[in-house]
């Protein structure tokens, strides 16, 4: 187990790219930590710096009180977890697990422990004998979770570690990496593009985009204050409905058909931007239902406990989420409002959250 120190990381690949921008994060000793963003925005470039993977152009990492900088990636203490799982074809599942610490040269006895240890938390126990290809997807990832766990590192790296598995399949894993984490309560830093697995699995979160930080936080924290329009878009499903208005000289907000009274505490906040336009943020879920607007139904989407409701409000096309089944049919005019609590407000030049 272990704290690290990540202290404006920069990376400059050799074709003069610039993966990642003064990325800077300490992170508690068991904290489990998900990086994530979109395709190409540097995650896995950070994490192979941490890792040792990728040089460090300039910054400094510091893991459990060690300056790891320039160290090599055997010396770090760290085990990680590809997407492809990297086992070795021609060895059975035991000799995937232990071979590392034999590589070490360790007390084969201790070895045997340790695999017939990690195997019993992974549900392997009956698999050992058997090569990768004969093991199911979820199996094998089992393994490579395996193997990164008998070396009892002090931090584990995850590089979208459920990607290649189907829907059903991610979900139990993802599920039982948590459990995982609780048990072994070792330090995790795990990169994914999926927002529902940072939410679900991280104690912070740290979004990214184009080698940029755009906000680190406990989840709750970014989806119930973004910090700008991008992590306000890429955390929650459906995305944020994100709508100019105009602040009018009465306070009120509109946008053609689309109107909002702001309470008092968002009418002192929007005093600055009297006359000016700012991009109103309302989640599908705090779209209600019964209110004063009037949107024309375009799709009605079941999804078993909530219903998407899609459609547009005047020229407003807007996605309600109800905790009913619905069943209205295209071009049904029902009444919505918003659950003023929740509403976000943001700059519409620098995007970035008003107050
Ligand atoms: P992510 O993991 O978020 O998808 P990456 O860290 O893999 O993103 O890539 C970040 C950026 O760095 C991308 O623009 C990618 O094309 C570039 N990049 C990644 N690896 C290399 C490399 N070896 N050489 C040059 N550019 C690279």
């Amino acid at each position: 187990m272990a704290e690290l120190s990540l202290q404006n990381l920069n990376k400059v690949y050799d074709n003069g790219v610039q993966a990642v921008f003064d990325f800077g994060l300490d992170i508690n000793d068991g904290e489990f930590i998900v990086l994530v963003g979109p395709s190409g925005c540097g995650k896995s470039t950070t994490l192979r710096m941490i890792a040792g993977l990728e040089e460090i152009t300039s910054g400094k990492l510091v893991i459990g009180g060690r300056d790891v900088t320039n160290m090599a990636a055997k010396d770090r203490d760290i085990a990680m977890v590809f997407q492809n799982y990297a086992l070795y074809a021609h060895m059975t599942v035991y000799e995937n697990m232990g071979f590392s610490l034999m590589l070490r040269g360790e007390d084969p006895d201790e070895t045997h422990e340790k695999v017939m240890a990690a195997a019993e938390i992974l549900g392997l126990t009956d698999q050992l004998n058997k090569k990768p290809k004969q093991l199911s997807g979820g199996q094998r990832q089992r393994v490579a979770v395996g193997r990164a766990i008998v070396r009892n590192p002090k931090v584990f790296l995850f590089d979208e570690p459920l990607s290649n598995l189907d829907a059903k399949l991610r979900g139990s894993m993802r599920r039982e990496l948590k459990l995982l984490h609780q048990r072994l309560k070792t330090t995790i830093i795990y990169v994914t593009h999926d927002q529902i697995e940072a939410l679900t699995l991280a104690d912070r979160i740290v979004v990214m985009d184009a080698g940029h930080v755009q906000q680190i936080g406990r989840p709750i924290e970014l989806y119930d204050h973004p910090a700008n329009l991008f992590v306000a878009s890429f955390i929650g499903l459906p995305p944020m409905n994100r709508i100019p208005m105009r602040v009018l000289k009465d306070g009120t907000l509109r946008n053609g058909e689309v109107r909002y009274a702001p309470t008092d505490a968002q009418r002192a906040l929007l005093a600055p931007y009297s006359g000016k336009l700012v991009v109103m943020g309302v989640r599908p879920e705090d779209m209600t239902l019964g209110g004063s607007m009037q949107l024309i139904v375009r799709l009605n989407e079941n999804l078993g406990q909530h219903t998407l409701v899609h459609g547009n409000i005047g020229k407003k096309r807007v996605v309600c989420k109800f905790m009913d089944w619905c069943e209205y049919r295209p071009g049904d005019v029902i009444n919505v409002g918003i659950r003023s609590e929740k509403v976000h407000f943001f700059d519409p030049d620098t995007t970035n959250a008003i107050g």
